[in-house]
């Protein structure tokens, strides 16, 4: 179970229809995929993946060099691996691109972790549930019409989702953003639960107009309503609104995930696992969002989020974006709007060699 070999390559994967999110063009979703070896034979994998070239190359360098000092190390003790290569970059970090570079190498580490034990991950980490509701927020971006939005929508609803999430913020008003979750309602009927991310758009100030329009309008969470380091504005809006106040996926560190837990800035956390740094991390600050009464939901990667999430009991839902399927052979199955943690070892997933040559950039 000592590891032997790592490899890093990093991808560009081109996405089916290419679309606008942040005022730029998406045409692929960039991958940094690690993968490791060990001395009696088993593989794993992780990988992090962004809608964006910027600095993936980078993170690729970084893992690859990061790699090099997991040789020797054992699969089973994940917590020294990961401590280990902290402190090779402890002054890079903690966050950042550190942890954007050891994510890879972290979840690679996990899943052979489970390949070696013959346990599927929901089950190593706890063991809570084997499935979890999930909601699609695929392609319901800021940049379409309302109609296109409500047709984004109905495609999922079709599809099975029972919950679904749009980005909102770019509207001169909070009027304007209400028309569009509207839209999406007419669209989706009135057993849809419709979640809302503002992508961290709005002022204090709008944000509260924003909120109390919008909670009349029926959504079931609002998401990043401000800036992630205005953690007073979260609290008091929180205070404020009866709607659900959601964050975090920008967040990297266990303490910064306490300030938000102990400032009761949030109803439900929201966790990135690149940038949280990996499997090793996301468990410790699930764990506290469950000393705040707090669940967990997943940030985009669901092929690895809903073990995750299956493992631990306070979580919540997974968000449906799935950026990996041209890389990989299948992705878990929707059951009843919930999202299946696949049963075999480890990450219970498995590469399309094929496409990993087709769309490697180094
Ligand atoms: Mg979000």
């Amino acid at each position: 179970m000592k590891i032997t070999q790592v490899t890093v390559n990093v991808l560009r994967v081109p996405v089916d229809r290419p679309y606008t999110a942040g005022g730029r063009t998406v045409d692929a979703n960039w991958h940094v995929l690690a993968r490791i070896t060990t001395s009696d034979g088993v593989g794993g994998f992780g990988y992090v993946v962004y809608p964006r070239p910027d600095l993936m190359t980078t993170i690729g360098h970084a893992a690859r060099e990061l790699g090099e000092h997991l040789i020797g190390m054992s699969v089973l003790e994940p917590e020294a691996a990961w401590e280990r290569l902290a402190r090779r970059g402890d002054w890079v970090g903690p966050g950042g691109l550190l942890h954007t570079a050891l994510a890879p190498l972290d979840i690679a580490v996990w899943d052979a972790n489970g390949k070696t034990l013959g346990q599927p991950l929901h089950r190593l980490l706890g063991g809570y549930r084997d499935r979890l509701p999930t909601y699609a927020s695929d392609g319901m971006w800021v940049s379409l019409s309302p109609d296109e939005l409500a047709a984004a929508a109905k495609r999922h609803a079709a599809a099975g989702f029972s919950a679904v999430k749009l980005r909102l913020g770019k509207e001169a008003t909070p009027e304007a953003e209400v028309r569009r979750v509207r839209a999406v309602r007419d669209a989706v009927g009135p057993d849809v639960r419709i979640m809302v991310d503002a992508t961290e758009s709005w002022t204090l100030t709008r944000a509260r107009r924003a909120g109390r329009a919008l909670q009349a309008a029926g959504i079931a969470w609002l998401e990043d309503p401000v800036h992630h380091q205005d953690v007073a504005g979260l609290a008091a809006l929180r205070r404020e609104l009866d709607v659900p106040i959601t964050g975090g996926e920008h967040l990297y560190h266990l303490d910064a995930f306490r300030t938000l837990l102990e400032m009761r800035a949030v109803d439900v956390v929201i966790l990135d696992l690149a940038r949280v740094g990996g499997v090793t991390p996301w468990r410790k600050i699930a764990a506290l969002a469950q000393a705040h009464r707090t669940p967990v939901c997943g940030h985009v990667v669901p092929e690895v989020q809903v073990h995750l999430l299956s493992a631990v009991p306070n979580g919540h839902m997974v968000e449906y974006v799935p950026r990996s399927v041209g890389i990989l052979a299948a992705m878990p199955r929707i059951e009843n709007g919930e999202l299946v943690a696949p049963p075999a070892p480890g990450l219970g997933l498995e590469l399309d060699e094929a496409a990993i040559r087709r769309y490697r950039v180094d």
